[in-house]
């Protein structure tokens, strides 16, 4: 099987408070793009396709082998995986999609993930389970409902597709439909999706707190 992977790095990192796009912020030394571009690298993924923010092609380009693609992202992170789709791996059966975000997914991961694809799935994604009890507000703040923990996952990336059935979901897609992950997508496209064991160590880094701990557990 032969997989490409794209790597969405093209968010603000607004939320991070960096002066920089979130992907180019250093994590041991090193930007968040290279570690995810590297975790798929490592295994076995060797086309990867980044889709980065406009006006910012040279500071990846900066950061990242020659041999790896670049492309301008788009305001949400549908627009940005549409834009990297559309010149990924025309000899490829299998695309997984990646979070620039997500730095230190262990191979493990990667590797669950393209076995289910080899099994045949047409869409696997990575979760875990949710421990906290969770709920709905109104918006007041006011708990509504619970909802029952032992059906919810929180879902990860790399989120592996059969290259085709991925391609479709997005061509189907309405403009303007912007949906927080690929596997909602295909979803509503019909695809079942299936999942495989993520892991706490992909965690996304969001807010400042998350980069304290991503160099926490690169020291351990
Ligand atoms: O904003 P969020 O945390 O959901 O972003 C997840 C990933 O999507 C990040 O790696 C971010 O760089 C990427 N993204 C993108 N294009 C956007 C917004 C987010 O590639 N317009």
């Amino acid at each position: 099987m032969h997989a490409v992977g794209i790597v969405a790095a093209a968010g603000s990192g607004l939320r991070l408070g960096a002066d920089r796009p979130k992907a180019l912020v250093p994590l041991a030394g090193r930007p968040l793009v290279s570690w995810s571009v590297d975790t798929l690298r490592s295994s076995g993924v060797a086309e990867v396709v980044v889709a980065v923010p406009g006006g910012e092609l040279a500071a990846f380009a900066a950061v990242l082998p020659p041999d790896v693609r670049l492309v301008v992202g788009g305001a949400t992170r549908t627009a940005s995986v549409r834009a990297a789709l559309a010149g990924a791996g025309e000899h490829a059966d299998a695309v997984l999609v990646h979070d620039a975000a997500r730095p230190l997914t262990p191979p493990d991961v990667v590797t669950r993930v393209l076995a289910a694809l080899a099994d045949g799935v047409p869409a696997v994604v990575p979760v875990l389970p949710v421990v906290d009890t969770t709920v709905r507000v109104d918006d007041d703040g006011v708990v509504t409902g619970a909802l029952p923990r032992e059906t919810l996952r929180r879902v990860q990336t790399p989120q592996g597709f059969a290259r085709a059935v991925l391609l479709d979901a997005y061509d189907r897609l309405p403009d303007g439909v912007e949906l927080t992950d690929d596997a909602a997508v295909v979803r509503a496209a019909g695809v079942p999706v299936t999942t495989v064991a993520g892991d706490e160590r992909s965690a996304k880094v969001t807010v400042p707190h998350d980069l304290a701990l991503a160099e926490m557990q690169i020291r351990r």
